[in-house]
């Protein structure tokens, strides 16, 4: 099938249109129109090699919201005109513990990721892997989740890596009413983690080196910005956290947020991937404090997520751009100068041309 999306070429250039195919529908396969598509932090990583395992020509995306073109004759349960989603997994290998679990994202054998990865399970294992910010999208039918009734798609994408990845810790470490939670880093994962922790019933508090986000904060529902360079603030907050998650996507330090959690308390990494400032032991150790990171979430989690949004009413804050405008996104992004996630209106790319 021809399709068309935007593209980096290699690490250095911009994203630029780029025509493709997606593979023939197989049996059991779902194939969407993209109508919109978030505008994750990893993308900007890996359209520039930032994690040294990007192919090119690269498209970006994966978090996408999807209307079903057509099915393969064994999908089951999905029809034509369905509101779909697509996270950040295309594939796993469907037999391993973790697979069986419902945790594709712990597949033994590695899940397939929804762009620059290739296949490796269910269809010619040579073709790379492209994602949302594309016309049209080919996903088997385990990989696809259902949009449900009442959750603005023009809306729902960014809940497809930012939800998940901040929901799946929440939901590990059993947040609930009372539950004490701090997120670090207030931008698109960190918005997503204060909305979900407040809509389970928890005490939220931001962590911020300075009070400037305390509106933004309070206007998302946190009960409380604490500014992490106030050392008196920051030593009366010590041990008064059941979870603390920690969403700044780059290089950090976080010997200030370790005194913070109680006794048997976790600081959960979901942002950066690769090294972080060397935290010390010492206040592990005395206060039997865990550091874990998690990744995304599976299938089931995920549409778990998407449902429990959908009843509460919790969505994203986004800014709405054409596909044109992506280079300059990515610019603003690496800024931080978004509230809070950039979400393409994929009617912004034209049809690839029918010849
Ligand atoms: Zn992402
Ligand atoms: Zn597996």
């Amino acid at each position: 099938m021809k399709t068309v999306g935007y593209a980096a070429r290699s690490e250095t250039t911009p994203l630029r249109p780029y025509d493709f195919e997606r593979r023939e529908l197989l049996p059991n396969d779902v194939a969407m129109e993209v109508l919109y598509c978030g505008v994750c932090h990893s993308d900007l990583h890996q359209a520039r090699d930032d994690w040294g395992w990007s192919h090119y020509p690269l498209v970006p995306g994966h978090e996408i919201i999807g209307r079903v073109t057509a099915v393969g004759n064994e999908v089951k349960h999905y029809a034509v005109g369905d509101h779909v989603a697509v996270g950040c997994l295309v594939d796993s290998c469907q037999s391993c513990d973790q697979c069986r679990k419902g945790l594709e994202q712990l597949c033994r054998k590695m899940p397939v990721q929804t762009y620059s990865d290739t296949e490796r399970f269910s269809c010619d294992p040579s073709t790379p892997t492209q994602g949302g910010y594309s016309k049209h999208l080919v996903v088997r039918e385990e990989f696809v989740l259902r949009v449900p009734e009442g959750l603005d798609l023009s809306k729902a994408a960014p809940l497809l890596c930012a939800g998940i990845t901040t929901y799946s810790p929440l939901r590990t470490w059993n947040v609930g009413p009372g539950s004490r939670v701090a997120v670090v880093g207030l931008g698109g994962l960190g918005h997503m983690a204060v909305k979900l922790a407040t809509a389970m019933g928890a005490d939220v508090t931001v962590l911020s080196r300075t009070r400037d986000k305390e509106v933004d904060a309070l206007a998302l529902g946190a009960d409380r910005l604490l500014v992490s360079s106030d050392t008196e603030a920051m030593a009366e907050a010590a041990s008064s956290f059941d979870l603390i998650i920690d969403t700044v996507p780059v290089k950090h330090d976080l010997n200030p947020y370790i005194p913070l959690l109680d006794v048997d308390a976790t600081l959960v990494i979901v942002g950066q991937i690769g090294p972080l400032t060397e935290p010390s032991t010492v206040p592990l150790l005395l206060g039997r404090r865990r550091i874990a990171g998690s990744p995304i979430g599976g299938m089931a989690e995920t549409q778990e997520m998407l449902n429990f949004c959908a009843k509460v009413g919790v969505l994203p804050d986004v800014e709405m751009i054409r596909i044109q405008d992506i280079n300059a996104a990515f610019e603003r992004l690496e800024k931080a100068d978004v509230r809070y996630r950039f979400v393409i209106d994929m009617a912004s790319l034209p049809l690839p041309d029918a010849a």
